[in-house]
């Protein structure tokens, strides 16, 4: 199999981050490639999660790896293929960013404890219970698959001393031909 590819991330303005996702049926080889390829993005990016159309493709899948740090070098990335919150309870306040929302960090409501029901990359049936902060990085990358940014959770009011740096970048984005921009 190649070598993994740094796929560009797209950033905020773009259209495919407020596209609802595909399923998927079909766990191909190509498939495959591209869940490495996201994977290596993520490390190479400092992300601690990464849904696909951060990278343009509109699919239901993520990866995410939520105590992974630049000094560690242990890698335990958990692919989330069609994933459904089947469980929720409670909430708690997470201070979150995004990498498609470059140098923006904000309070969001999330709910505490949550089950996941999954497809492993082999195909396979999953569920995982999370709660906290894990918890808290799941339910952003599912967003991701609906349509949602984290900034789009956040209070309107909250979100107005935010608005001139967003519009800048939804500038940015809009002047680039391709519509990407690696961070
Ligand atoms: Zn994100």
């Amino acid at each position: 199999m190649a070598r993994a590819q740094l796929l560009p991330i797209r950033i905020i303005g773009d259209k495919v981050l407020k596209t609802v996702a595909e399923p998927i049926s079909d766990i191909s080889d190509e498939l495959k490639a591209f869940i490495k390829d996201l994977t290596f993005t993520m490390y190479k990016r400092d992300g601690v999660g990464l849904a696909a159309p951060q990278v343009g493709r509109s699919v239901r899948i993520f990866v995410m790896d939520p105590f992974w740090s630049r000094e560690d070098i242990k890698k335990e990335p958990i692919v989330m293929i069609n994933p459904e919150i089947i469980e929720k309870s409670g909430e708690q306040i997470c201070e979150e960013g995004c990498l498609s929302v470059p140098d923006v960090y904000e309070r969001v409501l999330r709910y505490d404890n949550i089950k996941v029901r999954f497809r492993n990359v082999e195909g396979e049936m999953m569920e995982m219970e999370a709660d906290e902060y894990v918890s808290d990085v799941i339910q952003h990358e599912n967003d991701h698959l609906n349509g949602v940014l984290f900034v789009d959770n956040i209070n309107k009011l909250k979100l107005l001393p935010l608005m001139p740096r967003l519009k800048k970048l939804k500038a940015t984005t809009d002047e680039n031909e391709e519509n990407i921009r690696i961070l």
